[in-house]
């Protein structure tokens, strides 16, 4: 088996991994990125692309984690937009439906943290501000959350990364570390490296040998998008925290894009019929758009675990700090991927150099 000697290979490219081979390349380190599909594959493919701690709900490590991770985009996606050459952009402002509280979780603490928390506009006391048809009577604007488009932010990552970061499309099967070094063995090959960092998603923990580093266990939860064509967009991202989950309106250049979260059991990519009319009509108790054309359905699973309080496994994972992981960022991966991905490969390369 052909075998290749790198300073960190970085297992799985998705949003993480690819966060984390830009950040290793942009400091100089030789780097190795194994993931046995294209960006299609991963969560952030099906993702919302929300950037949006506050509008969320978040709280806790969640979210301070979330509001550094918001403060970060900016400068990043400024950056990227440089050595891609790609154009990309943050959407501002994002509308939260707050009435009436017996339809919706409950409000009052939440408007009251986000309100500390977020440059906020009650649109229920400024009725010409709520879009005329909108589903809702009173809503808050959070004006200082994003949105981007992660399948772009995707595509400008590997475009940037294109003549530094080596890419094989193959499977990790099993990790070792073996007298300092760390093999990885793959399906087609077996590379070596100083260091691996795993950012394979829901699917880290089938990667054999890594088990015993993990604090637990790695799952998915599933959830649906819809991309819509419409000559109707809503003007704003609409975030709605329903009795029966979330639902979101994301604008895009020629329509919207409808998330939710769909049943966690089901590992399914396929997106069924029964499941689009009701994100469908989950959308339309927010936005009246009867010309909706619905032009892809995707599915994909957000990683969860392997901490129990919710948060992200970000750092070593092994005592002599070969193995390094960046786990579980559930609902929130786009948005923390950046600040999370800097600081891990930081560590990293100190680790590396000393
Ligand atoms: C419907 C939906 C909407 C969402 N909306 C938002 C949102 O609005 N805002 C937000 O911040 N987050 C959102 N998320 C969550 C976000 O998409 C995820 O948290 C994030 O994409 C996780 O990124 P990841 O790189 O950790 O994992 P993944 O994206 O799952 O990537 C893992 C990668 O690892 C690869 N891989 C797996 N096993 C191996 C192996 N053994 N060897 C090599 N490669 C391997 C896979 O092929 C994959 O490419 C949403 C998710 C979904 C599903």
């Amino acid at each position: 088996m052909p075998t290749t000697t790198h300073d960190l290979i970085i297992i799985g490219g998705g949003i993480a991994g690819r966060f984390c081979a830009w950040n290793a390349t942009n400091r100089g380190l030789r780097t190795l990125l194994l993931d046995p599909d294209d960006a299609r594959a991963s969560a952030a493919w099906a993702s919302g692309g929300m950037l949006a701690p506050v509008a969320e709900g978040l709280t806790g490590g969640l979210l301070e984690i979330g509001l550094a991770a918001r403060a970060a985009w900016p400068d990043a996606i400024r950056r990227l937009q440089q050595q891609s050459a790609t154009p990309l952009t943050l959407d501002h402002g994002i509308v939260v439906p707050l009435a009436p509280e017996t339809s919706r979780a409950p409000m009052a603490g939440y408007l009251e943290q986000m309100r500390a928390r977020a440059d906020i506009v009650m649109l229920g006391d400024e009725p010409d501000a709520l879009p005329a048809q909108a589903g809702f009577e009173r809503a808050a604007l959070v004006r200082d959350e994003f949105v981007v488009a992660p399948r772009a932010v995707l595509a400008a990552l590997a475009q940037a990364t294109a003549d530094s970061v080596e890419v094989v499309r193959d499977k990790a099967e099993q990790i070792r570390v073996v007298s300092g070094a760390v093999h990885v063995e793959g399906t087609a090959a077996a590379y070596t490296g100083r260091s691996v960092v795993v950012c394979a998603g829901h699917r880290a923990g089938l990667i054999r040998g890594l088990e015993p580093f993990l604090p637990g266990t790695v799952t998915g939860e599933r959830g649906a998008l819809l991309y819509v064509r419409s000559d109707n967009r809503p003007p704003w991202t609409i975030f709605d925290h329903g009795l029966t989950g979330v639902t979101y309106l994301v604008p895009t250049d020629d329509g919207y894009r409808i998330g939710a979260t769909a049943d966690p059991e089901d590992r399914c990519r396929t997106v069924r019929p029964e499941e689009i009319d009701l994100l469908l009509s989950r959308a339309a108790s927010l936005w009246h758009d009867p010309g909706a054309e619905v032009v892809e359905a995707v599915a994909g699973a957000r990683p969860v675990g392997p901490l129990t309080t919710g948060e992200p496994l970000v750092g070593p994972l092994d005592p002599d700090r070969r193995i390094w992981g960046l786990l579980g960022m559930h609902r929130n991966g786009i948005l923390f991927s950046p600040f999370l991905a800097d600081k891990l490969i930081e560590k990293v390369a100190v680790c590396l150099s000393s």
